[in-house]
């Protein structure tokens, strides 16, 4: 057995790995109170530690900086332009065809009734007028989505 006191080291060591310190440091230590306080005083020490070294962010960190950033912007402006420019394009040469050939369609159509030819024209200006308000609706929409702030 040990005749004096542990060292610093010696306890430290005991604590942290019993099976580095001698027969006789752990005779000892069975023997003395006093070792044995310093060697609890030294696990609440290490145990403080151990617990303070935990990470300092038990969040997600990076998955609470992802949500606080602004959603990224989608520009379809692009798409919806060509689209529309397509629909309107579109439109317009149905609408010269209409010009052109008008007279000649009146004349196919004339076993139906000029209501039902009004009708169509009636249901047409409608698409177009839905159609030009929605444009100016989404060109609107993107422009505010281009603008900073
Ligand atoms: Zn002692």
């Amino acid at each position: 057995m040990k005749s004096g006191h542990l060292s610093e080291n010696e306890i430290q060591d005991y604590v942290l790995n019993v099976s580095l310190s001698s027969h006789d440091q752990k005779g000892h230590v069975e023997q003395c109170e006093v070792c044995r306080q310093r060697i609890q005083l030294y696990h609440a020490v290490f145990e403080s530690i151990a617990q303070h070294s935990k990470p300092a962010f038990d969040f997600d960190l990076p998955d609470l900086v992802m949500t606080k950033l602004l959603p990224v912007k989608k520009h379809h402006i692009q798409l919806d332009l060509f689209t529309y420019t397509l629909g309107l394009i579109s439109m317009s040469l149905a609408g010269l065809i209409l010009y052109l050939f008008g007279k000649e369609m009146i004349g196919i159509l004339r076993p139906l009734s000029y209501m039902g030819i009004y009708f169509v024209w009636a249901a047409f200006g409608t698409m177009f007028l839905f159609n030009a308000i929605d444009i100016y609706r989404k060109f609107e929409k993107n422009m505010k989505g281009i603008e900073p702030g």
